[in-house]
């Protein structure tokens, strides 16, 4: 049995402002898309790709991620994210039984954050994500009048790839309806427990001018760190 990963692309990219898609726009030289897969393959547990491409840009985005991945393939994204999981999910092959979804906008995610969600479906999750810690108090609104405050110790900000058994994800996608924002979301509308393990500061996603900042930033450290001189005892 395999792990494929499905990795949804085919965002506009609106909020980001850089006047084409989110997974075309460039980071120390490479589009995010190639960011992306590179860092998922890098796991190691990820054994074929499906990438959802914004629809007028197949041909491109298959061409940059074919270097990447020997079992990869590219298809015209959806409407909406939802639509663009559930085109990529129906492409994996069949003996895929678990999968792993994740946004090409969180391309910096390392690659244990992978390792760690798809141990967990392993071990016989139905579904898992990554999550963190919240830094900022988080308050229910309603319209400029504050109603709530959850108790901050008990949110987590989720992430992905979030995990599923194959048939979980297929049967959450048939089944789950309305405004869920994550396929995780989806699986628990349909009745699945949701394990949460640990994600990463890494694994923020771009979607604002400040976070390609961000990004550019952690690439440069991460280049800079792969050049420094290893000590003898660590070398081959
Ligand atoms: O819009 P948002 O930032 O929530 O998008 C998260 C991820 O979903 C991005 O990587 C984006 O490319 C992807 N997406 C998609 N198909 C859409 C809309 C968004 O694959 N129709």
């Amino acid at each position: 049995m395999a792990t494929g990963l499905i990795l949804a692309a085919a965002g506009r990219g609106e909020r980001l402002g850089s006047g084409g898609p989110k997974a075309l726009c460039r980071l120390a030289a490479e589009p995010i898309v190639v960011h992306a897969v590179r860092g998922a393959l890098s796991s190691g547990v990820i054994d074929v790709v499906a990438v959802a491409a914004p629809p007028d840009r197949v041909d491109e985005v298959a061409a940059l991620v074919a270097g990447e991945a020997e079992h990869v393939t590219v298809l015209p994204g959806g409407a909406g994210r939802p639509e663009s999981v559930a085109a990529a999910l129906a492409a994996l092959p069949r003996d895929v039984d678990t999968v792993l979804v994740h946004d090409a906008a969180r391309c910096l995610t390392p690659p244990e954050v992978f390792a760690a969600v798809a141990r967990a479906v392993d071990e016989g999750a139905a579904a898992v994500v990554p999550g963190i810690a919240v830094a900022d108090t988080i308050k229910r609104v309603e319209g400029d009048r504050v109603v709530g405050t959850p108790d901050r110790d008990t949110l987590r900000a989720v992430q992905t790839p979030q995990g599923f058994r194959r048939d979980v994800l297929e049967q959450s996608h048939a089944t789950a309806t309305g405004a869920v924002t994550d396929d995780a979301g989806m699986a628990e509308l349909t009745g699945y427990p949701v394990r949460v393990v640990p994600g990463h500061d890494e694994a923020f996603k771009i979607t604002r001018v400040v976070d390609l900042l961000l990004a550019e930033a952690i690439l440069a450290r991460r280049a800079e760190y792969a050049q420094r001189p290893r000590p003898e005892a660590d070398r081959p």
